[in-house]
């Protein structure tokens, strides 16, 4: 039997939220113990993009960057926009720019593991932060002033339990804490493609009536530049740019899409998707269910729930993680202001003070996702002509239009 390690903080879950998570509170001068159940393989320019990737807000930008982690991410890959693109016909379309809110840019598209690596450099670095992995919860115990953690082959004590162990969190589940949401009836398609034409500052969106389809661009990724320098040069004019397309339908028809060759399908998307791409050659692909949860609270005695443990939204509009990273930052802060007052940092009453700051936050956002989702997939041309004048007026209405930039940004 291994003797009993304690820390101020576990956390549970080493993906994006969990590390960045843990970065913070080590930033606190907190010790903080780390557990994951998979290493992430490591980076190498050879590797194609990731299918998972993530359009991450300006508001995440900047916590990246506090947490020291940004550099390296912009040192491998990623794709900077400029413009954001939304409409369902011609008369409705709306397109926001950087420069409207005065910014250079309005996000990122980031491969997932990219971001949870470089998280994961910086741990290494940290003295205060320890790294379980491979490692897994099985079981966790409250106690008067903190948590008794039971891990496959070690025991941990500690005052802060962060359960950042994603959509099935088993720390919520036993936590006893239970959640509202439903399954929606479409899935997710996410295909990473080469586009004959560029379009490497634009990330748009078009609804159609069976479900909005996407594109998310890419930073241009070709392995032969490495390789080959001249055969690159031929690809680029065939092949100008990468790109994440996601395609929304009925989870059948996302079933039958994905027994399609890739050859097929670049066919499918040909027919259906805006003629933005010129032609396009399917790299890779993968379905997703699309699933709306809520945690019924975000904490219990000593423990918090962050990221997707807490909430899983509608892909829509791309907020999952930048949601989760408003977590991270508002538990940081108000362990922080409880640390600088002299509070016991890890008491329910401060530990209540995160869910207040977020949970109506997460709630409206994840509600504007259904409203739309809702509003955009319903037959009735009434409903089909007041959307349209919506996205109509939010396109003349400067005002308007700046704040729902700045919200879909994170900065408002
Ligand atoms: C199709 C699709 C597209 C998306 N696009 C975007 C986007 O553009 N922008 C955006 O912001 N969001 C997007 N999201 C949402 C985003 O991917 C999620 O919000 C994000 O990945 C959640 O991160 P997380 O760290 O909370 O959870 P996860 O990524 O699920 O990480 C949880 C981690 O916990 C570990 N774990 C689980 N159980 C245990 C255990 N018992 N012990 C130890 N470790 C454990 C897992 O191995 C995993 O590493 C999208 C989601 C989907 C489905």
């Amino acid at each position: 039997m291994s003797e009993i390690k304690t820390f101020d903080c576990v956390v549970i879950g080493g993906g994006m939220v969990g590390a960045a998570s843990a970065l913070s509170l080590a930033q606190l001068g907190l010790t903080v113990a780390l557990v994951e159940k998979h290493q992430p393989q490591a980076f190498s320019i050879e590797q194609p993009l990731d299918l998972r990737v993530s359009a991450i807000s300006l508001a995440s930008q900047y916590l990246l960057e506090q947490l020291d982690v940004w550099s390296q991410i912009m040192l491998w890959r990623s794709c900077q926009y400029q413009r954001l693109g939304v409409w369902e016909n011609a008369f409705s379309s709306v397109e926001f720019n950087a420069q409207e809110i005065k910014k250079t840019h309005l996000g990122y598209i980031i491969e997932n593991r990219l971001i949870q690596l470089s998280m994961w450099q910086q741990i290494e670095k940290q003295k205060n932060i320890h790294l379980y992995c491979p490692e897994s919860l099985l079981d966790y115990q409250q106690l008067e002033h903190g948590v008794k953690v039971q891990l496959t082959h070690e025991t941990l004590t500690a005052h802060l339990l962060v359960a950042a162990d994603g959509a099935n969190s088993q720390v919520r589940q036993l936590a006893g804490i239970g959640i509202t949401g439903w399954d929606y009836q479409q899935a997710a398609m996410l295909i990473n493609v080469k586009t004959q034409l560029p379009q490497q500052n634009i990330t748009w969106q078009q609804f159609l009536p069976s479900g909005p389809v996407a594109m998310l661009p890419m930073p241009n990724h070709d392995i032969s530049v490495i390789k080959n320098e001249l055969t690159a040069l031929q690809q680029k004019i065939q092949f100008q740019g990468c790109a994440s397309l996601v395609w929304y339908h009925q989870s059948d028809k996302i079933k039958q899409l994905m027994t399609l060759s890739n050859k097929q399908l670049a066919e499918e998307i040909d027919d259906v998707f805006p003629k933005r791409l010129g032609k396009v050659k399917v790299i890779n692909k993968g379905s997703f269910p699309l699933t709306r949860r809520h945690a019924n609270h975000y904490q219990k005695g000593n423990v918090v729930l962050l990221g997707d443990a807490a909430h899983t939204i509608n892909p829509l509009a791309g907020q999952g993680v930048n949601l989760g990273f408003k977590d991270v930052l508002a538990l940081q802060t108000v362990v922080s202001e409880a640390i600088a007052h002299n509070e016991l940092w890890y008491n329910s009453e401060v530990l209540q003070r995160y869910e207040k700051k977020r949970r109506i936050d997460n709630l409206v956002m994840m509600s504007a996702m259904d409203g739309f989702y809702t509003a955009f997939s319903h037959p009735s041309p009434v409903v089909k002509f007041l959307r349209n004048s919506v996205l109509f007026t939010v396109n003349k209405f400067t005002l308007l239009k700046n704040k729902a930039l700045k919200q879909a940004c994170g900065i408002d």
